[in-house]
């Protein structure tokens, strides 16, 4: 699966193609990659023709493209709640999927199963292709709604206090400009779980993945099964922050691919995979220890049927943990 740095990687690539251009035709060449819209192809592409597409935004790993409907007067830029886009192209990735621009010349990719066409711009390439090899991802047509606290509905570049119905019920993720850390402190010493359970927890913080939530709970030094009704604000803190930067380095190592046309996801890209401190490094020193001369081993052990990765040392097994 694409962790939330991939998904951003294609929201930048995306925004920079296709906002502001309007979709002039839609062909679907696999009916099953467009299967979560329930009114059928007919209706997919009676939506999408003819609109503008205002922005590509993101929460957790939701991306959608917020639509102006042809005949508006306003292609929904306004803010006062008259103009706003009501609908949104979703895109869901799935396992395999992966939104290529390309030109009319390039030949279809063999799991090609979508394709849009784009109204023409000098030196833009003129197709968004969906590409899904597995068939798990797809695209639909979605409701936009208000966002619960009045704020833009995800990280965009032109915020609308708006969000794609399926995403609205998610937390904030850590990149998100509006991420409320009070908002979080509050939903986490509310739950009686475990750390890690409350970092995959959606409802309380959104794009956390597996491997995000151990390289966050090493860097911030806290074990995953810490209670979290006991949990100290400033271990909070740290463990938010820790997510950003974890998830920032990530950002900074796939940021050659935002310069391509490829505007790739691919959730086996491994281009992150060098920067983990903790994920997978099960046998291995701990670099931390390491660096001011203890000896620690990393360890892994199952958890939600997943495997967590913790250094024994400096991630101490807490008393009252929950598991
Ligand atoms: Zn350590």
């Amino acid at each position: 699966m694409p962790e939330l740095p991939e998904v951003e990687v294609v929201r930048r690539g995306l925004a920079r193609w296709v906002r502001g251009r309007t979709i002039t035709g839609v062909e679907v060449l696999d009916p099953r990659s467009i299967r979560r819209h329930a009114l059928g192809t007919e209706d997919f592409i009676g939506n999408l023709e003819h609109a503008t597409v205002l922005d590509v935004v993101r929460r957790g790993k939701f991306l959608w493209m917020p639509l102006a409907m042809s005949g508006s007067p306003d292609p929904g830029l306004g803010t006062d709640g008259e103009n706003l886009s009501k609908v949104a192209l979703m895109a869901h990735l799935g396992m395999s999927g992966q939104l290529l621009m390309q030109d009319p010349g390039v030949a279809d990719e063999k799991h090609l199963k979508v394709r849009i066409r784009l109204s023409p711009v000098a030196d833009m390439p003129q197709q968004l292709r969906f590409v899904d090899q597995r068939i798990f991802g797809g695209l639909f047509v979605t409701s936009l709604v208000p966002t619960v606290d009045g704020g833009p509905g995800g990280l965009g570049e032109t915020p609308l206090p708006e969000i794609a119905e399926e995403a609205s019920h998610i937390a904030r993720d850590p990149l998100d400009p509006f991420f409320s850390f009070d908002a979080f402190y509050r939903k986490v010493k509310g739950r009686k779980t475990g750390l890690k359970r409350a970092l995959l927890d959606q409802s309380v913080i959104s794009g956390i993945g597996n491997i995000y939530a151990d390289e966050a709970l090493w860097r911030a030094r806290l074990h995953y099964a810490k209670a979290t009704d006991t949990l100290r604000r400033a271990d909070a803190e740290r463990l938010v922050e820790a997510a950003k930067d974890v998830m920032n380095a990530a950002l900074d190592a796939g940021g050659t691919s935002f310069d391509s046309l490829y505007v790739n996801v691919n959730g086996d890209s491994g281009y992150f995979a060098r920067s983990l401190n903790a994920y997978g490094r099960a046998g291995e020193p701990c670099g931390r220890c390491e660096s001011i001369g203890l000896r620690s081993i990393m360890k892994r052990e199952q958890f939600m049927n997943r495997s967590s990765y913790t250094c024994p040392v400096c991630q101490p097994r807490p008393r009252n943990g929950r598991w």
